[in-house]
């Protein structure tokens, strides 16, 4: 193993901050001791009027105290948007996991629905996953119109909304400008006799990279058989022009955001909702195509729990989970925004650090790492401490033009160095040159 050099540790992201917004202060306070514990900013109220004052919140957790609460009914979704000054997410803790109390939870419009008896840990997944809808970057929306007019009242509108439009005034250059800008959405409001926006929408859907873009038309054409045949290009919305502008952003916003909550599901692992194993290395090859443009350096970490089978084999399965869980939560928690985790196998876990070398991220997972020593894990009435071990490797270490394949078997290999080391410990790649 490499000695670890000195550097300054990155700044880790600030924690997360959570109302409990309920009427029974002992199950908040209990609720807000866990979710502390697991490293979250918690703030706790009785009153909607209270919200008011809190600021950077990631979300809000609504806990009725039972069937008379004040909070028992989810349409109470809607004064507590009232006094958010920005839109926070709302998960909403039910009494009762009942069909009635779901329903009225969704025609309440609110983002998350769990049931008491509550799960710390699907607790804090919920409230994670929530909260990563706020790190999204603002919805970058392709439009496509041949009246110059008509094409400012739409950019216009997605701009008023918060949505940054591009541009696009011929539609021969329509797939070449959706490959280098990977919009969020399409709007096309182009009605020609060589071309409609129909036309337009059956030619986006005949690339596979494009099936799941959200593409909303706009027409003047109101016959229903123009409708159904939007509908059989894969429209998604097909709306009037922009006399209802507040409406197209509505449309765009909502299409937009399930767009991206099915590509989280396609891309995330449900447990821990980190990358799962294929999203991650995707994510490697961009980020290494990415450093090498900018001539960057660029770190890869790969995590394992130490003695892991012993957990299971000692405190059972749901035991090890929580542990997979927690260290999950601390290495999104510690690690900064830019920096990528998956879940690579059972218990193990690939951390892609950009703009960093090999040195900086060693010195950070190795913080981490103690860290980690320090959580305590329950299983019934026994505490128990889990560690890990990581290997680090960068582009440097891979020399040359490496592939992600090479990368990962120097992360790898350090990983291993780190194990016979002894584990509980970070190891650093060795040089790739001069190797076979
Ligand atoms: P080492 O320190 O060498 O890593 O020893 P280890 O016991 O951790 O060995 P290894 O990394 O090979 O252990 C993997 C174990 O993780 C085996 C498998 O039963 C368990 N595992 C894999 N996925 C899950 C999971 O989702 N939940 C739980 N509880 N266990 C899992
Ligand atoms: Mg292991
Ligand atoms: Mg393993």
């Amino acid at each position: 193993m490499t000695a670890l050099p000195a550097v300054p540790a990155l700044a880790p992201k600030p924690a997360r901050r959570v109302c409990l917004l309920g009427d029974n202060a002992l199950l908040a306070r209990d609720t807000a001791l866990q979710l502390r514990a697991a490293g979250f900013d918690v703030a706790v109220a009785t009153q909607v009027d209270q919200l008011a004052a809190q600021e950077g919140l990631c979300c809000i957790v609504v806990d009725p105290a039972g069937h008379g609460s004040r909070f028992a009914d989810p349409a109470c979704a809607a004064a507590i948007r009232a006094r958010c000054a920005v839109p926070v997410p709302i998960l909403w803790l039910a009494p009762l996991n009942k069909f009635e109390a779901r329903l009225a939870a969704a025609r309440a419009g609110v983002d998350g629905f769990l049931a008491r008896p509550l799960e710390i840990d699907e607790l804090k997944a919920r409230i994670e996953t929530l909260a990563r809808r706020l790190d999204q970057p603002p919805c970058r929306v392709l439009v496509v119109a041949s009246d110059a007019a008509r094409h400012d009242g739409i950019d216009e509108a997605l701009a008023q909304a918060g949505m940054e439009a591009l541009r696009l005034h011929k539609p021969l250059d329509l797939v070449a400008t959706l490959s280098r800008h990977h919009p969020d959405a399409i709007v096309i409001d182009v009605d020609t006799p060589a071309c409609t926006g129909i036309d337009l929408a059956m030619l986006i859907r005949q690339d596979p990279a494009f099936l799941d873009l959200p593409v909303l038309v706009l027409s003047d054409d109101r016959d229903p058989a123009t409708r159904r045949r939007a509908v059989a290009a894969g429209v998604d919305d097909f709306l009037a022009p922009p006399g209802a502008r507040a409406d197209l952003a509505v449309a765009v916003m909502l299409r937009v955001e399930r767009s991206r909550a099915l590509r989280s599901l396609i891309m995330r692992d449900g447990m821990t909702g980190l990358y799962n194993h294929v999203s991650i290395k995707e994510q490697l090859l961009r980020e290494m195509a990415r450093s090498k443009r900018d001539g960057s350096p660029l770190a890869l970490a790969m995590v394992d729990l130490d003695f892991f089978k012993k957990i299971n084999d000692t405190y059972g399965h749901p035991v090890g989970d929580q542990v997979i869980r927690a260290i999950a939560h601390l290495l999104q928690q510690r690690l900064r925004h830019g920096d990528l985790i998956g879940r690579y196998g059972g218990e193990e876990f690939a951390v892609i650090m950009p703009a960093t070398t090999a040195a900086a991220a060693a010195q950070v997972l190795d913080g981490i790492r103690e860290l980690f020593g320090t959580v305590a894990h329950k299983a019934d009435e026994t505490v128990f401490h889990a560690t890990f071990s990581a290997g680090v490797a960068d582009l440097d270490a891979a020399g040359g033009d490496p592939d992600p394949a090479a990368l990962f078997r120097l992360a790898d290999e350090a990983l291993y160095d780190a194990k016979h080391g002894g584990r509980n410990r970070v190891a650093l790649a060795h040089a790739a040159a001069g190797r076979g």
